[in-house]
């Protein structure tokens, strides 16, 4: 195996972190950026014993000068709660930050990987969700500076590799959870089971009947991995997410009975610009990746609600 050189922006969070790790047990030296936004060294603290694991403070936005062989951009913060706080950082760290890594990649003839988002589906009109399918996002919502960036930085993505050819790879990246979720961050898989845990009311927001499709981390991260060290001309976009769909109502259901909690299911209004169903059509990604998840709902949420036992 050839041992390369990869920088992680935004590799101190939760997705960030576990594909460090990834890269490491593969032998490749690891580069990671963070300003510590929503991510935290305690994610990373037991990489840094590895003489070939880098731990640098910067934000994306800022410019950055390293030679590595790889990048993989995935430097934003992802929960609503998060990236509606400071709308006008969220917009600057998704397309500075790719203006930034793109420049980048260009100058040291380096691969780079965009975590994009099913987000860029906005409330999607086309289920499930196909890569040829537009989307139908609200420009002036508040959850617009998280899908319209993520959709600018897929538009740098691909005009950076017709117009200088560098090698890009765009995943859309659908729901995912497991360990390291940050959890207080307002995401539905995180909210419930520490609510579980602690006796609190489960907050379903709406009706529930909400749909969502869940990917365990470690799925996730293989689907990632593979599409880096895919064919040079498969630049993506490609979908990443496991298929299983399931209402708020019904993973509310599979948290209580795996954690044996006693809390109520409340009811709470429905965030603005909801999207009402999603899942991802994964056809392109078996086809060009040979990939398809492999962790059912429950086996996943069993092993996140272990981890989360030993941080509520
Ligand atoms: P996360 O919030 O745990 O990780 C994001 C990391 O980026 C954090 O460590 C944060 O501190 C860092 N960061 C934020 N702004 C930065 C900046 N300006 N400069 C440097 N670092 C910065 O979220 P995550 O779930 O690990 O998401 C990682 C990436 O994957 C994000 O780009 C996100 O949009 C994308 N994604 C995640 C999901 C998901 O379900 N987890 C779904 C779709 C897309
Ligand atoms: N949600 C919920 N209760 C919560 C947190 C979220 O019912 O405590 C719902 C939310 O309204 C949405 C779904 O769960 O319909 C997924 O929300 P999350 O923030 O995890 O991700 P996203 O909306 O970005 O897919």
């Amino acid at each position: 195996m050839i041992k390369k050189k990869v920088l992680v922006t935004g590799g101190a969070g939760f997705l960030g972190s576990h594909l460090c790790e990834k890269l490491l047990n593969q032998g490749h030296e690891v580069v990671c950026m963070d300003n510590y936004f929503t991510g935290q060294k305690q994610n990373v603290v037991h990489l840094l014993k590895n003489p070939y694991f880098e731990l640098i403070r910067h934000d994306v936005t800022m410019p950055f000068f390293i030679e590595v062989d790889e990048i993989f951009n995935l430097a934003c913060p992802a929960s609503p709660v998060h990236y509606q706080y400071n709308p006008i950082k969220t917009v600057k760290t998704s397309v500075m930050g790719a203006i930034n890594m793109l420049g980048l990649a260009k100058r040291i003839r380096a691969k780079v990987l965009q975590a994009s988002t099913s987000e860029v589906y906005g409330d999607p009109e086309v289920h499930p969700q196909t890569e040829s399918y537009w989307g139908h996002v609200n420009t002036i919502g508040p959850r617009s500076c998280y899908d319209e960036g993520k959709r600018v930085a897929e538009t740098l993505f691909v005009n950076y590799h017709k117009q200088n050819k560098v090698r890009i790879k765009i995943i859309r990246i659908f729901n995912t959870y497991g360990p390291r979720m940050h959890p207080a961050d307002g995401r539905v898989v995180s909210n419930f089971i520490v609510q579980a845990l602690k006796g609190e009311d489960i907050t379903i927001y709406g009706e529930g009947t909400q749909t969502r499709s869940f990917c365990y981390v470690d799925d996730l991260l293989e689907g990632m991995v593979r599409l880096m060290n895919s064919r040079e001309d498969f630049t993506g976009p490609v979908n990443i997410g496991n298929p299983g769909e399931f209402t708020m109502i019904e993973l509310a259901e599979k948290v209580l009975k795996l954690t044996g909690s006693k809390s109520k299911l409340i009811h709470m209004p429905l965030p603005t610009d909801d999207p009402l169903q999603r899942k991802p059509d994964i056809t392109l990604a078996k086809k060009e990746l040979g990939w398809e998840p492999t962790i059912p709902l429950e086996e996943g949420l069993k092993r996140t609600i272990e981890y989360f036992k030993t941080i509520v």
